[in-house]
């Protein structure tokens, strides 16, 4: 606003009609006054992404494929629950990071996403809710590594948590990474939002495989940076992915050595079952193995969680969102049918 010559006031007004209600016809932002609507309207649009799909999983989860200016395809997914609906978001078109379980890097890095196509995806995605629903927590575990375009997801962060715009508690709002070391410490001082580690392995030999990027950030010094973050404790703690995947990292020894790598450091762990996908080999865990795997962790003061997969049946569980275009989002834009909400608006 003030590079258009504006009172700086005046973003907080525009702020509130856009993220806050979901205003997006400068016509109707009626505190802005006439002249002021129609230049804001001859300048600027307000929508980086249009749907071109929603699909609908067996569990309620819906997957949304967002169409960007340059025709980029991301995915984006909603996760309802009992009492929280939390939305999955994408940072960059593909991944450069190819860690080999994940269908996400099988892709590559097209580019990233701009902040503006970061926001969008909360604002597109919420018109796809159920009336009543809104979205009460965020988490960047979509495409891309939000580490490698912190810039854009910085500012997008305080968009998602400022008081005039989504208003999010920054204990709601999580960031994922698979271990960008350098830029950790970064997004922590930055940002009060919860971080989250991608380790999947507790020895470099296997890891330096699973995650590539192990190679250059290994275990040892990632857990060391970690430990050296100021501000961590019980209340704000480094939440741990670790994809559980049979045969590969889900022994009963493995977990004993990441109890042990973990020791001393406030922490989650959320285990995933390997979510299958065409381009990887590796196959979920036993239940049993699932449930040993757990049991070890809990056994020796961890915080643990088995996280329920979610939105399998479409493709929108973790490690899944690829852009493929499936024919059933693209069938989507005949009209919606039965297991299909949404299309092209
Ligand atoms: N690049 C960031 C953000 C992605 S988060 C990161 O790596 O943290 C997505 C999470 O799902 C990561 O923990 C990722 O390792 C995990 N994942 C990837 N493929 C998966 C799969 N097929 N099944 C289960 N989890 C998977």
């Amino acid at each position: 606003m003030q590079q258009e010559g504006l009172p700086g006031y005046r973003a907080g007004q525009l702020a509130g009609w856009l993220y806050a209600r979901g205003v997006e016809d400068f016509g109707a932002m009626t505190d802005l006054g006439r002249p002021l609507r129609s230049a804001l309207a001859a300048r600027f649009h307000t929508r980086a992404l249009e749907i071109e799909g929603v699909a609908q999983a067996a569990d309620g989860t819906l997957k949304g494929a967002l169409r960007a200016a340059d025709g980029a395809l991301i995915e984006a997914v909603l996760i309802p629950e009992r009492r929280r609906t939390t939305l999955c978001v994408s940072t960059q078109v593909g991944c450069p990071l190819a860690c080999a379980f994940c269908a996400t890097g099988a892709m590559g890095l097209l580019r990233n996403l701009s902040t503006a196509e970061i926001v969008d995806q909360f604002c597109r995605m919420r018109e796809a809710l159920p009336p009543g629903r809104r979205i009460t927590h965020v988490v960047f575990m979509g495409m891309g590594e939000p580490l490698l375009n912190l810039r854009n997801v910085l500012e997008a962060l305080r968009t998602l948590l400022h008081p005039r715009a989504f208003a999010l508690a920054p204990r709601r709002v999580t960031v994922s990474t698979a271990g960008v070391l350098p830029r950790i410490a970064e997004l922590v001082s930055q940002s009060p939002v919860n971080l989250a580690v991608s380790l999947h392995a507790t020895r470099d030999e296997l890891r330096d495989v699973l995650v590539p990027l192990n190679r250059r950030y290994p275990i040892a010094a990632l857990l060391e940076a970690l430990r050296a973050l100021p501000g961590l404790s019980r209340r704000r703690p480094v939440f741990f992915e670790y994809t559980l995947m049979d045969g590969v990292n889900d022994s009963p020894a493995e977990a004993r050595r990441l109890a042990a790598l973990l020791r001393g450091l406030p922490s989650k762990v959320n285990l995933i079952p390997m979510n299958p996908h065409p381009d990887a080999p590796y196959r979920p865990p036993s239940p049993e193995a699932a449930e040993r795997f757990l049991g070890e962790l809990t056994r020796r003061g961890l915080t643990v969680t088995l996280r329920r997969s979610r939105g399998a049946d479409i493709e929108a569980a973790c490690g899944q969102l690829a852009a493929r275009g499936e024919p059933r989002l693209s069938a989507a834009r005949g009209g919606p049918r039965p297991g299909v909400a949404g299309g092209p608006r």
